[in-house]
């Protein structure tokens, strides 16, 4: 699971998966909309490990990561990622390498997104698995070293909070997404994050002036195949 926002254990029911299926969460950055819901994650998980096997969940994180994992479950749990090992249940807390392997067959790389103040650390991730990649932008500036980063994937999913001609500081517009996707050479484009100006404009549109390929515009359990 990429990023763990308000919400999305809701989602991911409503999607027809269940949290004891997941094997990882990695998040982008600690904004609320992208974290809020990994403590919930985690006390589900380790809550049905009382009743049933239960399979271990690693977490991925930028900088900063375990520091934060530890303040927040010790707030909201009185525990911390090791003593709930005691539960029999094992939480794997990992701060992302510029390249590794998070599952098995599945690379994971990353760069520094442009959002928010120095040392609040925010990730561009790609997943490479089985001859496929997927890029997700994360919640970022438009910055010229995505267009190498995101370049031939198969489906990048962008940070899409404006429309055309609009700006918010950290985030990205239509267009600039379209541009990155076309730079990139991507096959598919997701256009996310969508704020609610956003949500009122013809993306769709926006985009395909500036970009050929697939566009789509990202809905709550949406499903996209490759
Ligand atoms: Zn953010
Ligand atoms: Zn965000």
């Amino acid at each position: 699971m990429i990023d763990t926002g308000t919400g999305s254990t809701r989602n991911l029911k409503k999607s027809g998966y269940s949290v004891d299926e997941l094997d990882a969460v990695v998040n982008t950055h600690r904004h609320p909309d992208h974290i809020s819901d990994l403590v919930p994650i985690i006390q589900d998980k380790v809550v049905r490990s009382f009743s049933q096997e239960e399979p271990d969940l690693k977490l991925f994180g930028p900088e900063g990561y375990l520091e934060y994992l530890k303040d927040r479950m010790s707030h909201e749990m009185v525990e911390s990622p090791s003593s709930i090992s005691e539960f029999g249940f094992e939480l794997g807390v990992n701060e992302i390498q510029k390249v590794q392997e998070m599952l098995q067959g599945v690379e994971m790389s990353s760069v520094e997104a442009v959002h928010g103040p120095d040392g609040f650390e925010c990730l561009s991730l790609r997943f490479e698995a089985r001859g496929k990649s997927v890029v997700f932008t994360g919640d970022t500036d438009y910055n010229s070293r995505l267009e190498e980063f995101a370049e031939d994937a198969d489906i990048l999913v962008t940070d899409c909070s404006c429309p055309a001609g609009e700006s918010v500081e950290g985030h990205m517009n239509s267009r600039e997404c379209a541009r990155l996707a076309s730079r990139a050479e991507v096959s598919h484009l997701v256009l996310s994050h969508l704020y609610p100006k956003a949500q009122q404009s013809d993306l769709q549109s926006e985009a395909s002036e500036v970009f050929s390929g697939e566009i789509t515009v990202a809905e709550d359990q949406k499903e996209i195949g490759f």
